[in-house]
């Protein structure tokens, strides 16, 4: 769906459909550079990162395996807790792996460093951060993220992937929910 389909429900367009694809695609040529000849393992962080995942890899020029992890921190709240359970773990062995975490938004950073230091452990050679999303006002630990989309303001955004309690997932841009909607 568009943002035109639910105007009431939303009070700003932060990122359009089309400033999200040729950024996937900018980010895709530098990625392609970069682990040329590498043994690249995409990591997909659900449910979040499914809609990033599948227009950045096929704006990738090679064949590249993906996995895919869920974790959570927020439930239907719109704050982080802070705290991280994995509800679906990986199928892949990470060991001499260059592994590129693919996620929605990095918000307070909580879950990517929680992430980042779970791969270590597990033997990757290598592993870098692509975030569609930064809310760099809301950071309480830095990601070295080496591939970001947009920075955005600290605010509640739904869409492309995003959701409140499960909807808005399927909104073609990246939004900012209007407040009585959770209130
Ligand atoms: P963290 O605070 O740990 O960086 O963010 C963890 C996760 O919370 C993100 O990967 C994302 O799934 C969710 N999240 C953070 N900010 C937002 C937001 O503005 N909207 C939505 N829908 N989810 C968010
Ligand atoms: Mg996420
Ligand atoms: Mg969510």
């Amino acid at each position: 769906m568009r943002a035109a389909d639910i105007p009431e429900d939303l009070t700003e367009i932060l990122v359009t459909e089309e400033e999200i694809r040729s950024k996937l695609d900018e980010l895709a040529a530098r990625v392609a550079e970069d682990y040329a000849g590498k043994d690249l393992l995409l990591i997909g962080v659900l449910k979040g990162a499914v809609m990033v995942m599948a227009d950045f890899a096929r704006a990738l020029p090679f064949s590249v395996p993906m996995d895919w992890m869920a974790v959570s921190s927020y439930g239907a709240s719109t704050k982080s807790s802070g705290v991280v359970q994995i509800r679906k773990d990986l199928d892949t062995d990470l060991h001499g792996k260059h592994v590129l975490i693919v996620e929605d938004v990095i918000d307070s950073g909580l879950t990517l460093s929680w992430l980042l230091e779970n791969f270590a452990s597990r033997g990757a050679e290598s592993i870098e951060v692509l975030a569609l999303l930064r809310k760099p006002e809301a950071a309480k630990v830095e990601i070295d993220c080496k591939y970001v989309g947009f920075d955005i303001p600290p605010e509640f955004v739904v869409g492309y992937g995003l959701d409140y309690s499960e909807r808005y997932r399927n909104l073609r841009d990246v939004a900012v929910l209007a407040p009585h909607v959770y209130a």
